[in-house]
């Protein structure tokens, strides 16, 4: 018999290694992997480039509306990467939607009820037939509250803005790491005492410390938790 193919939901903190272990789950075993923080990211470039902030970060709601429902994101697998990359129309966005600006803004797109349920949609559309891997901060409690497995990933605030830090150095992008923790605490911090879908562990969620274990030991632990899991279900 084929080997049933599972919804596994990933949550967690800013920059705590979701994405790594999501991508090279779904690189190893086939699944389809979706970065749900890449599209609240591609809502935020998107807002800033037609000016809906204002200095105080306040949003036009109004036009936010109209741009939510007229934008088309949408992802493409790179080869290169190993991954599925982000797209808005025929732009590649992939790397601005990282970079600092983004990140400084992206959580108070993410509170607006709107921007949710529009992205929601989009995400519970997606395909599950080939088995999907999705990583954000609401997938367990709101996208799939049946997932087959749940995970909290989350690290030492330290460990995770040095990563988010190597990362952008890596780019060649100019930020200190002060920067990186400020954005990082306060991420999370509007992340989980928003009103709509704040990040929250869910009930039957796993906890995984990724500051313990290295990339390879946390795919080899996710590959044998799924293992077990698809046996059982046989
Ligand atoms: O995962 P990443 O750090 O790229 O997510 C960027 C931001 O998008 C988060 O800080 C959060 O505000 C928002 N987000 C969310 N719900 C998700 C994924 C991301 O609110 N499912």
């Amino acid at each position: 018999m084929e080997n049933k193919k599972l919804v596994i939901a990933v949550d967690g903190y800013s920059s705590s290694g979701k994405s790594t272990l999501a991508k090279d789950f779904a690189a190893k075993v086939g699944y389809v992997f979706v970065d749900t923080g890449a599209m609240y990211r591609a809502v935020t470039l998107s807002a800033l480039r037609n000016n809906l902030f204002d200095a105080k970060n306040n949003i036009e709601l109004e036009k936010l509306e109209k741009l939510v429902e007229e934008i088309d994101i949408h992802f493409k697998y790179s080869k290169e990467e190993g991954r599925s990359i982000t797209y808005i129309g025929d732009e590649l966005v992939e790397s601005e939607i990282r970079n600092i600006e983004v990140s400084d803004r992206v959580s108070y797109i993410a509170a607006v009820p709107f921007v949710r349920r529009k992205l929601v949609d989009m995400q519970r559309n997606m395909s599950k037939e080939s088995g999907l891997i999705m990583d954000g901060r609401d997938i367990g409690t709101v996208v799939f509250p049946n997932a087959d497995i749940k995970l909290f990933v989350t690290a030492d605030v330290m460990v995770r803005a040095q990563r988010r830090y190597r990362e952008l150095t890596n780019k060649g992008e100019n930020v200190s790491l002060q920067e990186i923790v400020d954005n990082v605490k306060k991420r999370d911090h509007l992340d989980e005492t928003r009103e709509e879908s704040p990040l929250r562990k869910a009930k039957d969620a796993i906890v995984l410390d990724t500051g313990k274990y290295s990339p390879k030991e946390q795919l080899d632990w996710l590959m044998k938790l799924v293992d077990e899991k698809t046996q059982s279900a046989k």
